[in-house]
């Protein structure tokens, strides 16, 4: 047993089983024990690959996508570059160089900052980004002005409600604890419509303020999003629950606080709470759409031109493993939401 699960069994001993949400928060955030408060994740070497950490490709075609749409809000002299979730401070190092090639005037017009609440995801962030930038443990802390933001495999990460339809009734899925160690289980009923016997469904409060927050900044002060990760653009996928380590699957109940917990993103929920917060939602696309939209390919073989066989191999490896379909390129998803004035976002609209 690890100190989190000693932790977790006393912590349900007195309260009771823990629904999912409680149970994910805890795995991922708890202060002393949670996967991200104890360890850098990423890498060929951690527990998963994010696609700024595949290729600066990534970073690149999202830098030019922010100095597009900074020119298509009038080039404001002061604007907010904000990330939720930055990891190792990557794809922000790859936006920032591509801004200061192709777009200098925003180089000199933004401020960069970083919400994140991993101290050891800090200490790489400021390793990676030197210069001017500022740390905060979430959105609302971030100055008020214009912003870009962008968010990278960040809502995956912030915890799902799971819910269970038996005997005719939606009852709460919980984490309880048996002689057999931590088990998951059904909890109180719960008022919801709908659903067949049997249907799992997600439910995310956590993820939904956060969005709407983040509506309300864009439809107040002005600005642009761009939300990328695994999930999914209508209702029904069921349990989408996932512990991975050493970039294999386990069990979710299982080395608490050891794998990364995910759970796909319910793009359409998201799109809800950002329009419920004021902000405009373009429909989403996929990784592969967005990327092939942005030059992908044009980048690719600018960098392939000079590069050796070997090389030239692996830049083909990282740019299928993006944009693919069977790899990153349909299971990932790109949304843009925007203060209500902005003209849509090239390549979201006609
Ligand atoms: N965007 C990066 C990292 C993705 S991993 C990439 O694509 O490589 C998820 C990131 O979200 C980590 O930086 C993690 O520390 C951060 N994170 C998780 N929960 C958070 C929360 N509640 N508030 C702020 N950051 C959080």
């Amino acid at each position: 047993m690890n100190r989190l699960e000693a932790v977790l069994g006393r912590l349900i001993a007195e309260e009771g089983p823990l629904p999912i949400d409680r149970y994910m928060g805890l795995c991922l955030g708890h202060p002393q024990f949670g996967y991200y408060m104890t360890r850098d994740p990423l890498g060929e070497k951690g527990d998963f690959l994010t696609a700024p950490e595949v290729s600066q490709v990534f970073g690149e075609l999202i830098g030019v996508w922010c100095a597009a749409v900074w020119a298509s809000m009038g080039r404001p002299r002061h604007i907010n570059l904000v990330e939720l979730g930055p990891g190792r401070g990557t794809l922000m190092a790859d936006v920032r160089r591509a801004i200061g090639q192709t777009a200098p005037a925003l180089a000199q017009a933004l401020s960069i900052h970083l919400v994140e609440t991993s101290p050891v995801l800090r200490a790489a962030q400021r390793e990676r980004l030197d210069g001017v930038v500022e740390w905060h443990a979430s959105l609302a802390d971030v100055p008020d002005g214009p912003m870009l933001c962008l968010a990278n495999e960040f809502f995956d990460a912030i915890p799902v409600r799971q819910i269970e339809r038996r005997g005719g009734r939606w009852h709460e899925r919980v984490v309880g604890l048996t002689d057999s160690g931590l088990t998951l289980g059904l909890g109180l009923e719960v008022e919801q419509p709908g659903g067949e016997e049997g249907d799992v469904a997600e439910l995310s409060p956590a993820r939904e303020e956060i969005a709407r927050s983040l509506g309300r900044r864009l439809a107040g002060h002005g600005g642009a999003a761009l939300i990328i990760d695994y999930g999914h653009l209508g209702a029904g996928p069921g349990d989408t629950l996932q512990a991975m380590r050493g970039h294999r699957f386990v069990p979710v109940t299982h080395a608490p606080g050891e794998s990364d917990l995910t759970a796909h993103v319910d793009f359409a929920a998201l799109g809800r709470a950002l329009a419920a917060g004021g902000a405009v939602v373009r429909p989403a696309l996929t990784q592969r759409q967005f990327l092939l939209a942005m030059g992908l390919e044009t980048r690719f073989s600018r960098l392939a031109a000079g590069a050796d066989a070997a090389a030239a191999a692996q830049l083909a490896r990282q740019q299928a493993r993006l944009a693919e379909e069977a790899q990153m390129g349909n299971l990932f998803k790109v949304l843009a939401a925007t203060m209500p004035t902005l003209p849509t976002p090239y390549p979201f609209g006609p």
